[in-house]
């Protein structure tokens, strides 16, 4: 979903809600306009940070490198979002990034707003003194509008734990004596980040499928509900004696890790298809996910090519990036980046079940698509929302005697985010309405919004 699209999708959820008035506290309302303030505030962004990073390349060259930061919404609380290293960083593309973790923190009731970074620049080109440089400078340059109690970054798309340390240590020389422990989240254990926020995202994703399918599914099949047509084809996935055929775009930090959850579930899945930004490499009987892994690891990207494949002893075909969207699967996972399905590839993907790792890799159209043709979309704000919870357990890490374990941040996540599945999947299965499931998601935060939004005098 664009920009635009994500905000004609805030509008028309907030046209509805205005007809349902939802709370007591709205029933006076009657012309509206407490959810036309509202739409005005939530559609528009308090601020948008735009500059150019002076980088000297290891050629001795200057370059002025574009960097963003978005603070769209702080009405539930300090701005919060990653930062991405891409060379396809835009200010729109940011801007809608950091609308969505409004959403997606409003829908999670996590005490942030939203905000979202970027630097337009290919981090697989940079050496390691560049990639420093870039994330130091990003610092220096932002440095008036972040800190603990403003504006919390944490990884993204081309960064990781790695930059995000090097970026609290630029913070703590150029911010001397003030507190900087909690200016990022997603830093590395030894430089006060939580155990399992690496692999918090993809856990998170992949949970918000597996949840639906093995305890919502089963314990709601016996009662009487209007279903939605996506309801046939999971009881058909469930029933199967096949094992769910498992897609993967992005074999990233969240895909790479979605992917090893489903192999998890004993017998239950096989991943048939990998991607990158590269190649897509398919074995209809199963790839090896842990030796991808270790090559991954490694590489930093996918085997693509026969020499490779056998390096890595992993037994695939190969084909092209986008192979991977309309490959042979029951399960899409979606871990890569925006726009990946679109009106015109959305009718040759196969998948029963689409799931948003990545922030807005499906479109409007395509997702109404899919609704009506009885596929399940799991949205990216709800399903990619294990970083952010986590990124919270970071927050609040400082205030412990004790670090929490890997354990303690797992079982904290998975009760957090099936709380949170188990309200958006009751509202979707048992709605007369059969509404998206986006739609359902934007409603329950939309709702929480413009009631904070409301008690905070902000609608007047
Ligand atoms: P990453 O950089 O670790 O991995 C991204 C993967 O996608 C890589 O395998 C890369 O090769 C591939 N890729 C990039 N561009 C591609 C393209 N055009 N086509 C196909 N593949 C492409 O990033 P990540 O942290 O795994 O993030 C992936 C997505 O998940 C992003 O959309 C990000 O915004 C979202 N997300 C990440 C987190 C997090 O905690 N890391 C949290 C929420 C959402």
């Amino acid at each position: 979903m664009s920009r635009d699209e994500t905000r004609t999708l805030i509008q028309e959820v907030v046209d509805k809600l205005k007809k349902e008035t939802f709370s007591n506290e709205f029933t006076n309302n009657e012309n509206g306009e407490v959810f036309d303030s509202a739409a005005e505030i939530i559609k528009t962004t308090d601020k948008i940070i735009k500059s150019y990073i002076r980088v000297s390349r290891d050629n001795g060259v200057i370059e002025r490198i574009p960097a963003y930061r978005v603070q769209h919404n702080n009405i539930s609380g300090f701005y919060k979002g990653g930062i991405r290293f891409s060379p396809a960083v835009n200010e729109e593309e940011v801007e809608n990034l950091a609308i969505l973790m409004t959403i997606k923190n409003a829908l999670h009731e996590l005490p942030f707003g939203g905000a979202k970074g970027g630097v337009f620049v290919d981090p697989r080109n940079l050496s390691p003194r560049e990639l420093n440089l870039v994330s130091k400078k990003y610092v220096q340059r932002l440095k008036p509008d972040l800190g603990p109690t403003k504006d919390i970054p944490a990884p993204d798309l081309g960064t990781n734990d790695k930059v995000i340390d090097w970026m609290v240590g630029e913070y703590k020389t150029i911010t001397p004596g003030e507190s900087y422990v909690n200016s990022f989240t997603g830093k590395s254990a030894v430089n006060g980040g939580v155990a399992g926020r690496r692999e918090a995202t993809g856990i998170g994703t992949f949970l918000s499928y597996y949840y639906l399918r093995d305890q919502w599914f089963k314990q709601a099949k016996t009662m009487k509900v209007t279903r939605p047509k996506s309801w046939k084809n999971l009881e058909t996935l469930i029933h199967s004696d096949q094992p769910t055929r498992v897609a993967v775009q992005g074999f990233g930090n969240v895909g790479s890790i979605a992917a090893n959850e489903a192999l998890k579930c004993e017998d239950e899945h096989i991943v048939t298809a990998v991607s990158d930004e590269d190649v897509t490499l398919h074995n209809r009987k199963g790839l090896d996910i842990e030796r991808l892994l270790a090559y991954s690891e490694q590489h930093r990207r996918l085997p693509r090519s026969a020499e490779e494949l056998k390096e890595a002893n992993v037994q695939a075909d190969i084909d092209s990036p986008s192979a991977v969207l309309t490959s042979e699967c029951d399960l899409l996972i979606l871990a890569a980046v925006e726009g990946q399905i679109t009106e015109e590839n959305m009718k040759d993907v196969s998948a029963k079940i689409l799931l948003e790792g990545a922030n807005a890799p499906i479109t409007k159209n395509a997702d109404e698509y899919f609704e009506n043709n009885g596929i399940i979309v799991i949205p990216d704000i709800l399903a990619n929302a294990g970083g952010v919870h986590v990124s919270y357990l970071e927050w609040m890490q400082s205030n412990n005697d004790k670090p929490y374990t890997k354990e303690d941040v797992i079982t904290a996540l998975t009760d957090k985010m099936t709380d949170v599945c188990h309200r958006v999947y009751d509202h979707y299965f048992y709605s007369e309405n059969h509404e998206t499931t986006r739609m359902l998601c934007y409603k329950l935060a939309l709702m929480r919004l413009i009631t904070l939004l409301y008690r905070h005098g902000k609608l007047y």
